[in-house]
């Protein structure tokens, strides 16, 4: 639980990372107003017909955040706290992060109110197609396009874009993140915990921490944490401990990670793996480790736990998992937080290469998708780090100011605030 002092909302935090960063950039007034603000949003009753026959209305948002470099581009969550303050939030934190990293994209973020676990693949399949048709008229491959975030997948943007082409024709480009067969990426699957990977790479070398010598606990193990928990393990890097949503695993010596991956296909959680002893989820980051990775939900590490958690780096795998004044904590004690706009970046970096290949139809190969979204990886990494040296910043105070300022460069280069 968050602590009292944390009782704000997800969208006043990227606000107050936003502000901090406008005014060391000396940002207008009016400038400002006008990121604060999304640009435009939609929220849509969407009545499903159930398994059982009746008839369910769930709650669909689509938020528009900011357009000044490109399309809106970002992804779409199904999660039953998806609401209007969290969809804005990440959408914001969408046009920092596309920025970032150089993409020519802006941000957006949708979400259904809805546990997707307790649906039916039917089910699941009728509110896709139902939220997809709500949405349609906002949406487009040069107008905003989705991607899958928590609790949605390549499936679900199978099913957008073909609910989407049955209105518009063949439209690929609308969805990034599809299935390799209906023109997704070699690599996206694996990119934003590839991307995660390289970044953590980078900063270990630069802190002089030999990844083959790590204790690492991870918080997550659906896209982001099991992907990134591959490709971490292949280079070496030793996981203690690893979390989800039913419970947790422990082993001092090191957890099998493919084994892990296995059982969790099987079992659809890690909890009960037998290659370790149990761990109750909300202990996972009581375990000590050389690098913490929270890859699963927002406001984990808080107020209430930043001060014990025993650790050298903190990798935001996840989108705010960190909060505000965790980061003030760790800061104090001198433990960096690598920023979710950098970190996590690797996913939308590999959706902009999918959107590529569908507008020029042609396809590139995997070898070819990894080398470009390291290159773009480590530039963000090498522009936010040369920051960070040249002044008091912390990593995301510096990441920040770095999205920040392009996006009004852009913005006053096309001259929209008239
Ligand atoms: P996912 O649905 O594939 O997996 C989520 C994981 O978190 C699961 O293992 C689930 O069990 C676990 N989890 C959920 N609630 C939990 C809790 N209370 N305690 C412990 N574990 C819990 O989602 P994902 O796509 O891996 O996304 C994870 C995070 O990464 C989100 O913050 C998302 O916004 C962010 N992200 C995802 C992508 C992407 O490409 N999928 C890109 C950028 C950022």
């Amino acid at each position: 639980m968050a602590a009292e002092s944390e009782e704000r909302s997800a969208q006043q935090d990227v606000i107050a990372s936003f502000e901090r960063a406008a005014t060391r950039l000396g940002i207008s007034q009016g400038m400002r107003s006008l990121f604060v603000e999304p640009w435009r949003e939609l929220r849509v009753a969407l009545p499903v017909r159930m398994d059982d026959g009746n008839v369910e209305v769930f709650i669909g948002y689509r938020v528009q955040h900011n357009a000044a470099r490109g399309p809106y581009k970002g992804g779409i969550r199904f999660h039953p706290r998806a609401n209007e303050d969290e969809v804005r939030a990440l959408a914001m934190l969408m046009t920092w992060k596309t920025a970032l990293v150089d993409i020519p994209f802006g941000g957006a973020k949708g979400g259904i109110m809805v546990d997707p676990l307790e649906l039916s693949s039917g089910e699941l399949n009728r509110l896709t197609r139902r939220y997809t048709s709500s949405i349609q008229h906002l949406i487009g491959p040069h107008r905003d396009i989705v991607a899958p975030d928590l609790g949605t997948n390549a499936q679900t943007m199978a099913w957008i874009m073909d609910a989407y082409g049955q209105a518009n024709g063949y439209t690929p480009a609308v969805a990034t993140g599809k299935p390799l067969e209906v023109g997704g990426s070699a690599g996206r699957e694996a990119a934003t915990g590839r991307g995660a990977m390289y970044v953590l790479q980078a900063a270990a070398t630069d802190m002089g921490i030999d990844l083959r010598d790590c204790r690492v606990v991870l918080q997550g193990f659906g896209n982001v944490g099991s992907w990134f928990a591959q490709i971490a393990h292949g280079e070496g890097a030793r996981f203690v401990a690893v979390a989800d949503h039913l419970g947790g695993v422990y082993n001092d010596r090191l957890l099998d990670i493919p084994e892990l991956v296995k059982y969790r296909n099987e079992h659809g959680s890690v909890a009960g793996f037998p290659g370790g002893t149990p761990l109750p989820r909300e202990d996972i980051f009581k375990v000590e480790s050389d690098i913490v990775v929270p890859a699963a939900v927002e406001n984990v590490i808080n107020a209430s736990n930043a001060g014990s958690i025993q650790t050298r780096l903190v990798l935001e795998a996840a989108n705010q998992p960190v909060t505000p004044d965790a980061d003030a904590i760790f800061k104090e004690r001198g433990i960096p937080v690598l920023p979710d706009i950098l970190v996590n970046a690797g996913g939308v970096v590999v959706s902009y290469f999918e959107w590529t290949q569908n507008l020029q139809q042609y396809n590139w190969d995997e070898g070819r998708v990894n080398e470009a979204l390291k290159e773009r990886m480590l530039r963000a990494y090498n522009a936010v780090t040369s920051l960070v040296k040249n002044s008091d910043l912390t990593f995301r105070e510096a990441a920040y100011e770095i999205g920040v300022e392009r996006v009004a460069k852009a913005s006053e280069l096309r001259g929209f605030v008239i």
